[in-house]
C-alpha cells in the first residue's frame, strides 16, 4: 500500500512537472509571437517508444523490465539526450525530460533536438553482468529509431561511461561496424571526449562565475551549498573548493553535512560511493530541507526534482540559486525566489554543459579526429557564457525570469527550424 501511494505520488509530481514544462514554454512561445500550431508541436514528443527487456537475472530467473525513449524534435537534427536506470522513471518524466533537452539544445545552439531514455529499475541491487545485459537489451529494442544521425544517447541518472560502452558495442555489432557516434558520454579509449565527464559541473561553474559578476559576488571566499553528491555535484564541489569558495554544505539521498568553515571536500570525494552516497559514514548530519535553509551565497540543487517549492521558498537564504539538477524548483517558487531578488539560473541553462561536450564528442567521433583536453574546455566557456549572458539579457530587457528568458531563447531554435522545413 505504501509503494503504490509513493509510486502514485511520484506520478503525480511527474504530471505536475510536464504541466508546468507545457505552461512556460506556451508562454515562452506566445511572447515571442509564434502561432498556437507551434506550441501544439513543441508540447509533446513526435515520438514516444516502450520497450519490454527481458534480463537473465543472476538467480536464473528471467526479469522483464520496462524502458522508455522520448524523441522530442527531430526539427533541427538528430535527437540527443541521457538515459536514466532508476526505479522511480515514469513515462510522463521521460516525456518533459525529452522537452527539456529540445531547450538545453536550443539554449546552447546545438543542431540537435531533444530525446530522454529511462528504464525501470534499481541499479544498486544489480550485479555488472545484469546491469551489461539490461542495456544490450535496450539498445536491441531500439534499434532501428536510433543511431548517430537519428538519436543519440548519454547518460544521465545512474548511468556511466561503462553503461555506454556497452550501448556503444551493442549497436556497432547490430549495425555491423564501429559505430562511436551513436552514443556519448563514452570512455575515452572508446571514442569519448576529454572533458565529458566533468562537463556538467563545468557548465555549471561558469554559470556560478557569471551570475556572481552580476550580483557583484566574489568567488574567492564565498559560501556554497550543494545538494546531491553524484556526477554533477561531487565534481562542483571539488572546482568551487579549487577556486577558493567554502563549501559550507553538501547532501545526498541520505542526509547532509554542514561546517560553517568549510567541509574537507577532497576527504568527502575519497570516501563517496560510485553513485554519491558518504553522509553514512557520518553521525552529525542534517536533513536535505534543513540545509536548503542555511544562510549561504550560492546555493546549488544537483539531486532530484521537486526541492524548492512554494512551502520553502520564502525561507531560502542565498543570493543566487543554480539548478545543475533537472527541475529541482517549482514555478512558484521560481516566482517567489525571483521576487524576493535572488537569481535563479534554470536547468535548462545551467545543466546544458554535459550535452554540450557530448555534442563535440560527436564531431570528434564524425571528423577521427580527437581534441585536447584545453581546446574542449576552451570551446565550453565561449558557449556557456554566452549562453549565460543570451538568456540574462532577455530577462533584463523584458523583465521576466531567468527561467522563461531561458525558454525563450531555447524554443526559438527548434521553431525556426520547423517554419523553414514547412511544418508550421
Ligand atoms: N543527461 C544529460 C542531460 O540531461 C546529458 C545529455 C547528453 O549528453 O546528451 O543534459
Amino acid at each position: 500500500m505504501v509503494a503504490q501511494n509513493s509510486e502514485d505520488s511520484k506520478k503525480e509530481k511527474d504530471n505536475d512537472i510536464l504541466k508546468s514544462t507545457q505552461e512556460v514554454v506556451q508562454d515562452a512561445l506566445g511572447r515571442l509571437g509564434y502561432p498556437d500550431e507551434a506550441y501544439e508541436l513543441m508540447k509533446e514528443p513526435v515520438r514516444m517508444i516502450t520497450v519490454r527487456i527481458p534480463v537473465r537475472m543472476d538467480d536464473g530467473k528471467v526479469k522483464v523490465f520496462t524502458g522508455y525513449r522520448a524523441q522530442h524534435s527531430d526539427a533541427v537534427g538528430p535527437t540527443k539526450g541521457g538515459v536514466r536506470f532508476h526505479p522511480n522513471v515514469t513515462e510522463t518524466e521521460v516525456r518533459a525530460l525529452s522537452i527539456w533537452m529540445t531547450l538545453k539544445s536550443g539554449i546552447v545552439d546545438l543542431p540537435y533536438g531533444g530525446g530522454k531514455g529511462g528504464i525501470i529499475c534499481d541499479p544498486r541491487e544489480m550485479s555488472f553482468r545484469e546491469l551489461e545485459a539490461l542495456s544490450r537489451g535496450y539498445v536491441r529494442a531500439l534499434s532501428q529509431v536510433v543511431g548517430p544521425t537519428k538519436d543519440i544517447p548519454a547518460p544521465d541518472v545512474f548511468t556511466n561511461s561503462q553503461i555506454m560502452a556497452w550501448m556503444m558495442d551493442e549497436y556497432s555489432r547490430i549495425d555491423e561496424f564501429n559505430n562511436p557516434g551513436f552514443i556519448t558520454g563514452k570512455p575515452i579509449v572508446l571514442g569519448g571526449s576529454h572533458g565529458r565527464e566533468t562537463a556538467t559541473a563545468k557548465g555549471v561553474t561558469i554559470c556560478i562565475e557569471e551570475a556572481c559578476k552580476k550580483q557583484g559576488i566574489e568567488l574567492q571566499g564565498a559560501r556554497v551549498i550543494v545538494q546531491g553528491f553524484g556526477n554533477a555535484g561531487s565534481f562542483l564541489a571539488k572546482f568551487m573548493h579549487e577556486m577558493g569558495a567554502k563549501v559550507i554544505a553538501i547532501s545526498d539521498a541520505e542526509g547532509a553535512l554542514h561546517d560553517p568553515d568549510g567541509l574537507d571536500i577532497e576527504y568527502l570525494l575519497d570516501r563517496r560511493d560510485s553513485f554519491g552516497t558518504v553522509t553514512n559514514l557520518f553521525e552529525d548530519t542534517i536533513t536535505n530541507d534543513e540545509m536548503l535553509e542555511l544562510e549561504t551565497d550560492i546555493l546549488v540543487p544537483a539531486a532530484i526534482q521537486n526541492q524548492i517549492r512554494e512551502d520553502n521558498a520564502h525561507n531560502i537564504n542565498a543570493k543566487i540559486v543554480v539548478e545543475a539538477a533537472n527541475g529541482p524548483t517549482t514555478l512558484e517558487a521560481t516566482q517567489i525566489l525571483t521576487e524576493r531578488g535572488i537569481l535563479l539560473v534554470p536547468d535548462v541553462l545551467a545543466s546544458s554543459g554535459g550535452v554540450t561536450v557530448s555534442y563535440f564528442e560527436w564531431v570528434q567521433n564524425n571528423q577521427g579526429y580527437y581534441w585536447k583536453e584545453e581546446e574542449v574546455q576552451e570551446k565550453l566557456r565561449e558557449v556557456l557564457v554566452k549562453a549565460f549572458n543570451n538568456v540574462y539579457t532577455t530577462s533584463q530587457n523584458r523583465n521576466i525570469d531567468m527561467r522563461l528568458a531561458a525558454y525563450m531563447v531555447g524554443v526559438r531554435k527548434m521553431t525556426e527550424a520547423a517554419r523553414f522545413r514547412g511544418w508550421i
